[in-house]
């Protein structure tokens, strides 16, 4: 492990905290943030604890004009015993790295990573909500900062995690959603960044979800890049369906983003003795298995929701609504058993917590 220490500098202007009990997603952030800086041929550098205000950038920093840079999401979770828990950072700091090989940015060390998060979340112990459901949404983040209008890789990034107190995702308990299929617009392709957590991503889906919006459906469910045929993500959530009895997920394809969330239901699944596969499939496929009533529930999986269930899929001017629009038995449960690990009120075979 590399050897690293952190200057810490405190605010001497503590903000006044929102109230807890209305939060909104994102809007929301804490009084210090963490930095690392990167210059080519020293590695990173200096490490440090700031209070969280504007950073200043040359207005030819790469970033704005290339958009090489790359992000993560997670949460820490207050427990019933006072502790603050984090669900699996390690495979959030594992992904920042893949994507960080795919858009030519220097791998961080996890540790030092890792290490830095710890302590910002540390020193902000009274930003985490308590209330049941919320939590600190924690945002890494690197961007290139070298001045210079050519298309290469930047010699200078930054590192920067800053933290947002969050409210309850379903604050009248789970509510499946209706997505709308895109047919138009496509999110990735094999050999793109889909893989990546790359903000052109998800400026490249702003279109379709404004469409879908305005056509009355909360999300849309993308298709794959070259054939326009086969089921990749929903959202910005990897998504799952269970078809008589056997729940199926897309594979990973290199256009699909590896959520941790994902993971996490695929070995628990494995672990309950659930048959899962993971393979291509199809729209045709899933509208075929609905025909005949075999599709049983639909979900999507990701860090905001945790699992937010399909009620209705639109395809080709029709409606097929799951499970009679309601939150099925396995999407219940996988949401009971993932937050209830989240927050140590479940056991926890698999380690997960930090
Ligand atoms: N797909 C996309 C495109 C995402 O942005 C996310 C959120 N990170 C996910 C899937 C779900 O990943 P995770 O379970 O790690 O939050």
């Amino acid at each position: 492990m590399t050897e690293f220490k952190i200057d810490i500098t405190l605010t001497e202007n503590p903000k006044q905290k929102p109230d807890f009990a209305h939060l909104d997603f994102g809007k929301n952030f804490t009084d210090h943030m963490f930095i690392v800086d990167y210059t080519k041929g020293k590695g990173w550098h200096d490490a440090r604890i700031v209070p969280y205000q504007p950073i200043t950038l040359d207005p030819a920093a790469m970033v704005f004009h290339y958009g090489q840079t790359v992000f993560e999401g997670l949460k820490a979770y207050h427990t019933s015993e006072e502790e603050v828990l984090l669900f699996r950072p390690d495979m959030n700091m594992k992904r920042l790295n893949r994507s960080n090989d795919r858009l030519c940015i220097p791998h961080i060390d996890e540790e030092l990573a890792l290490n830095g998060i710890k302590k910002l979340i540390d020193l902000e112990r009274e930003w985490v909500p308590t209330a049941e459901g919320t939590s600190l949404y924690v945002r890494p983040f690197i961007i290139a900062t070298e001045p210079y209008l050519g298309v290469a890789p930047s010699k200078r990034y930054q590192f920067i995690v800053i933290l947002s107190p969050v409210g309850a995702y379903y604050k009248e308990g789970i509510n499946p959603v209706k997505i709308a299929v895109e047919r138009q617009f496509v999110r990735a392709t094999i050999g793109g960044t889909g893989n990546a957590k790359t903000a052109g991503n998800y400026a490249g889906s702003l279109k379709a979800q404004e469409v879908a919006e305005a056509d009355g459906y909360s999300q849309v469910l993308w298709l794959d890049g070259r054939e326009n045929k086969y089921i990749e993500e929903v959202g910005s959530m990897n998504i799952f369906f269970k078809i008589n009895g056997e729940v199926v997920t897309p594979m990973l394809n290199g256009s699909i983003l590896e959520g941790v969330t994902r993971d996490s239901i695929l070995k628990l699944l494995a672990h309950w003795n659930i048959p899962v596969s993971e393979r291509k499939l199809s729209m045709e496929e899933l509208y075929e298995a609905y025909q005949q009533g075999l599709v049983e529930e639909a979900f999507g999986t990701g860090t905001a929701a945790v699992i937010s269930p399909v009620g209705e899929l639109f395809w080709e001017n029709e409606k097929l609504v799951i499970n009679g629009g309601k939150t099925g038995e396995l999407s219940k449960k996988l949401y009971d058993t993932l937050t209830g690990i989240q927050l140590g009120t479940e056991s926890d075979p698999f380690g997960w917590t930090v």
